[in-house]
């Protein structure tokens, strides 16, 4: 790949601009000041520096975050902000998009990636990817909601969700529980709760797959998933 293309991709600025770091010097590949911006650079092999600092070149990004409430899980929306707006620049450069959705109101993992293959795959009906979500409940959940659960709960539009596992936490006025799904219908937590009289009153994704949230990351906080948290996705 050319040079400048690598950089351009990995948001060092436009061509121009990195016509400009390489004439100051400041790109150095595999020790030596680069003189050409079309210099072909082999991603494995080649050393890379800009500024000093190593770049690392992947073709894909893969965040997590926890998505606060109050914020849209969407690329952009006309009325309120959106994860995209959370992200800083750089990763914005990237054009990441959220893998799926979660309601405005929930909070929790999110996976935000611009490799549009993973999140097909971790969209995919036909995959049956868990997701865990923890869940406050108004009204006591009992073990017939758990075997409900398990069976299949109606929806309102007569659809029949697939076997879930439900964990009671706390069974109490305000009861809190988890929740496995491996589908994915519009408000599908809040809705099999409905359909078994029960009302959430707060939610929040705390598992996608293998992949748990991490209890570092503060609302509204993100990370990049490390290669083995990429793996376990996959
Ligand atoms: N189920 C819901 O009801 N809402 C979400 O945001 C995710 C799952």
């Amino acid at each position: 790949m050319r040079l400048d293309k690598m950089l351009a991709h990995m948001g060092y600025g436009s061509r121009r601009e990195i016509r400009g770091l390489v004439k100051a010097g400041e790109v150095l590949v595999n020790g030596l000041p680069a003189k050409d911006v079309g210099m072909q650079i082999q991603e494995e092999n080649d050393q890379v520096l800009v500024y000093g600092e190593e770049v690392i070149y992947s073709e894909y990004v893969y965040y997590m975050m926890n998505k606060p409430p109050g914020v849209i899980s969407a690329t952009e929306d006309k009325h309120d902000e959106t994860v995209i707006d959370l992200l800083d620049p750089l990763a914005q450069h990237f054009e990441v998009f959220p893998v799926g959705r979660l309601d405005k109101d929930t909070e929790g993992l999110l996976i935000l990636t611009n490799d549009g293959k993973l999140s097909h795959q971790l969209l995919s009906p036909k995959k049956h990817v868990p997701k865990t979500y923890f869940a406050k409940v108004e009204g006591v959940v009992s073990q017939k909601d758990i075997d409900q659960f398990a069976k299949g709960v109606i929806l309102d539009d007569g659809y029949e969700t697939k076997p879930a596992k439900l964990t009671i936490v706390q069974a109490a006025e305000i009861s809190e529980i988890e929740l496995i799904i491996v589908e994915g219908k519009f408000h599908q937590v809040k809705r099999m709760f409905e359909a078994v009289g029960k009302k959430v009153v707060f939610l929040k994704r705390i598992q996608m797959g293998e992949l748990s949230l991490d209890p570092e990351l503060e609302l509204g906080d993100y990370r990049e998933l490390s290669k083995e948290e990429v793996e376990i996705l996959r």
